[in-house]
């Protein structure tokens, strides 16, 4: 299938994608694949304000309706899983497979908030005065702006949207610059799903096509009621406090820098396969990447040669063909950022196993990379650093709270895991003086969740919650309601006011 086949499987027509200002162009092999026209802020403005109107019909459909349509859009996603995974694969990079994986997700949140357009429960509460009860009610909150990143250029946006449209907020997404066509193919699959709805507002959903402008009209517009963007720290300080400054709702899912500790009980073979998969997956590119591993004295010298056996032997390629396990960085400035951080690495003492530029003469307009192990002396700044990349930072510990203390010791806080078959260093390390992650597993690796638990982090990563549990509480507003079925009036907390 060549790529213009593959657009247009997924319903973008060359007529859509051949002119424009922003060039949008494969990591497979460095070429252009579209071009597309931007938004400009006084269209995105438009764009408010259609959503604005589609909310306000929107809020008046029954939530279980509001199901309905999140159904036949998790039909709509089945019948396109494999176009948009191996569009996702073509468009940032990632092998097929994860693609695929990327767009089950999608179908899971989309099942997920099925089942939850029935259940937007709120509290029901007792009144200390007589004659009167209390309850809790949930509303839509308003059009809902998601800002999302390259890396995850359609799961995030599912994640956000399966929950905001079941809770009635229309969504105004603005996708990676990197990543628009994945959005653009979504779009079509989600108008699908209009179609057979039937009867459904204008402006459900708005992909606004542009950068960090076109993303910021929404961030201060007073009229988006929740902000929920994905991407770097950087962007989370530049975004958070314009929302915060209008007191608007907000969920921030920013970088991470995750860790796992493996401990003297561990499986060994087990960690190294989750170890692999964490750390080389993406090709280092999912913020739940692993990035620094923890390891006992007594085992370390088992297990990092063996890590270093298997990175020699991983097979990197077109992430479109069968076997490919590493596909691209996203463009060559990623590529340099891992040189750079390797360079950095190795004048802090430490020791590079791998790393550097691979397949240039077959692409050489790509950014292929060789996946890095570095043995480290310590937890120097670089290691505090989130570089988007496959380099796996190797650090020994003797005491567990130490090991807790160094996975600890970074500015971000998304996800982390310990691997141990000693039930008191695990419970030690999911305690409140464990690991300090919005995520903390046990034997298994920190990448890869699912979408039944809440997902994020805390510090520098943001503190927002998405997906599962009651994240959907994000979206909605919520209103204590206290109704008087006496004859009286009487005032809480026994306060006497006569006016006669
Ligand atoms: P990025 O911050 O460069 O861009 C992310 C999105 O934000 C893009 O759509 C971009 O246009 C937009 N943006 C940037 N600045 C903005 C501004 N000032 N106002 C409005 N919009 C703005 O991130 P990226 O390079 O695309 O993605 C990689 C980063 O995202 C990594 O740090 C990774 O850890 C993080 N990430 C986090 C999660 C999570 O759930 N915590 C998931 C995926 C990626």
């Amino acid at each position: 299938m060549t790529y213009q086949t593959l657009l247009e499987a997924c319903g973008l027509s060359t007529g859509q994608t051949s002119s424009g200002s922003l060039v949008v162009t494969t990591p497979v092999d460095g070429s252009e694949i579209a071009r597309l026209e931007t938004h400009a802020p006084s269209d995105v403005e438009a764009m408010v304000t259609t959503a604005t109107a589609a909310f306000k019909a929107w809020r008046d459909v029954p939530a279980p309706r509001r199901g309905e349509l999140v159904r036949l859009l998790g039909e709509e996603l089945r019948a396109a899983k494999e176009d948009l995974g191996r569009l996702v694969a073509l468009e940032c990079g990632k092998i097929y497979q994860e693609g695929l994986g990327e767009v089950q997700e999608m179908i899971d949140i989309c099942d997920f908030a099925v089942g939850l357009s029935r259940q937007l429960y709120g509290l029901t509460i007792a009144s200390e005065r007589p004659g009167h009860s209390m309850r809790e009610t949930w509303h839509p909150a308003g059009p809902c702006a998601v800002i999302t990143a390259f890396n995850f250029p359609v799961a995030p946006w599912a994640w956000n949207a399966a929950l905001a449209l079941v809770c009635g907020d229309p969504i105004l997404w603005k996708p990676s610059e990197k990543t628009p066509l994945t959005a653009l193919a979504t779009h079509r699959i989600f108008e699908r799903a209009l179609t057979r709805f039937g009867d459904a507002p204008e402006g459900l959903l708005q992909v606004v096509v542009g950068d960090a402008a076109a993303g910021n009209v929404l961030v201060e517009s007073p009229d988006v009621a929740v902000v929920s963007a994905t991407g770097s720290v950087r962007m989370g300080r530049a975004v958070g406090p314009k929302v915060a400054a209008r007191f608007g709702k907000l969920i921030l899912e920013l970088g991470g820098n995750n860790a796992m500790i493996v401990g003297p009980s561990a499986d060994l073979e087990l960690a190294v396969r989750a170890i692999v998969f964490a750390a080389v997956g993406t090709a280092g590119q999912r913020c739940t990447s692993l990035r620094r591993l923890i390891v006992h004295e007594d085992v370390y010298d088992k297990l990092v040669p063996r890590l270093a056996e298997v990175y020699a032997k991983l097979p990197i390629g077109d992430p479109l063909a069968d076997g490919t396990l590493v596909g691209p960085l996203i463009d060559g400035a990623a590529a340099e950022a891992m040189d750079k951080a390797l360079k950095a690495a190795a004048a802090d003492g430490g020791t590079v196993h791998g790393g550097g530029r691979a397949l240039v003469d077959t692409y050489p307009d790509a950014a292929y990379v060789h996946p890095a192990i570095v043995e480290m002396p310590a937890q120097t700044d670089i290691v505090r650093e989130e570089t988007f990349a496959p380099i796996l930072y190797c650090m020994k510990y003797r005491e567990l709270d130490e090991a807790i203390a160094i996975q600890n010791d970074v500015s971000q806080g998304l996800s982390s895991c310990i691997f141990t078959t000693d039930l008191r260093e695990a419970e030690r390390f999911l305690s409140a003086a464990g690991s300090d992650c919005g995520i903390a597993n046990v034997n298994i690796g920190p990448s890869g969740a699912e979408i039944g638990g809440a997902f994020g982090g805390e510090k520098d990563t943001g503190g927002g919650r998405e997906s599962g549990s009651d994240a959907w509480k994000g979206y909605m507003r919520r209103a204590t309601n206290t109704i008087n079925y006496s004859n009286a009036l009487p005032l809480a907390q026994g306060v006497s006011f006569d006016i006669d």
